[in-house]
């Protein structure tokens, strides 16, 4: 008997998407901000999807997740204690600053949907939720910078691209208020994109971040299940604090904390544009 094949593409751009072969589709629900649905997929694992976008997947997951705490955890010109993470409904990110040893990290996530998702099917993700270090606020972040009275040591922003609820993350308004929520020395990092399928989203990161800093940093991550491949981050021009050592994660390592700096010409191309 021939087994049906069931499938979840992605799609990237109207002639190419990245299909994979899934063994089960395990949810899918509308919430009052996007489509979540959860596969459980053959070679990358459980797989969470955003409005037909891949957030994360359980087997690689680690890459963006190291890339977007441990690269902006060792720019800072101190060590950092304390974190504001805004989206990250996943916990990856939360869970990765509390193993670097931050004290207090407070994460703002819009769609209170994607935490209980987490939490039932990425439990070793999101399990960072349960940590008291971690204060879980369910809300906007954008409304969240522009009120809060806290500073912090890093800002991440770990969130969807920059349509709905996320286009705000990449406005220089954005931008302004979260560099007053920064301590002095500190770090705010953004996820900007697939430079080859999202060079808008690079830009925009680069523009915001340029509005309320005196530059700007790019660095680049192999990210097999994101758009191309080749993902993008981007932070604020920091000093520099001596390191005498360098955690090693997965695919976090010395090398990778000089060499993600290191961009190609196409990458450069855009960020001069
Ligand atoms: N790793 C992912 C990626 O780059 O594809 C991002 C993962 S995380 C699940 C993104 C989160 O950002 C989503 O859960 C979404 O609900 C959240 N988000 C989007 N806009 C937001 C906002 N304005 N404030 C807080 N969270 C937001």
């Amino acid at each position: 008997m021939k087994l049906i094949e069931n499938w979840f593409s992605e799609r990237y751009s109207d002639n190419l998407q990245l299909s994979f072969r899934v063994k089960d589709q395990l949810l899918s629900v509308k919430t009052d901000f996007q489509r979540i649905d959860i596969f459980d997929t053959y070679d990358f694992g459980k797989l969470l999807t955003i409005d037909g976008t891949v957030q994360m997947a359980e087997n690689d997951e680690y890459i963006y997740h190291e890339m977007i705490t441990m690269v902006p955890y060792y720019m800072a010109e101190k060590v950092p204690e304390s974190a504001l993470v805004i989206g990250g409904g996943d916990g990856g990110a939360a869970l990765r600053l509390l193993e670097l040893g931050l004290k207090r990290i407070v994460n703002v996530e819009i769609d209170n949907h994607v935490v209980e998702l987490s939490k039932r099917f990425f439990p070793e993700v999101s399990k960072s939720f349960s940590n008291s270090k971690v204060e879980l606020i369910i809300g906007d972040g954008i409304k969240y910078v522009s009120e809060t009275k806290e500073k912090f040591d890093m800002i991440i922003i770990d969130s969807t691209d920059p349509v709905g609820p996320a286009e705000g993350l990449f406005s220089p308004a954005f931008y302004k208020n979260a560099s007053r929520a920064l301590n002095k020395g500190g770090v705010l990092v953004t996820q900007s994109g697939s430079p080859f399928y999202q060079p808008f989203a690079l830009k925009k990161a680069k523009k915001g971040m340029e509005s309320a800093f005196s530059g700007f940093k790019t660095y680049v991550a192999f990210i097999p299940t994101y758009p191309s491949g080749f993902w993008s981050f981007t932070m604020n021009p920091t000093g520099s604090r001596k390191l005498d050592t360098v955690k090693t994660g997965k695919y976090f390592n010395k090398e990778i904390l000089e060499g993600s700096f290191k961009l190609p010409t196409f990458v450069n191309d855009i960020l001069r544009s």
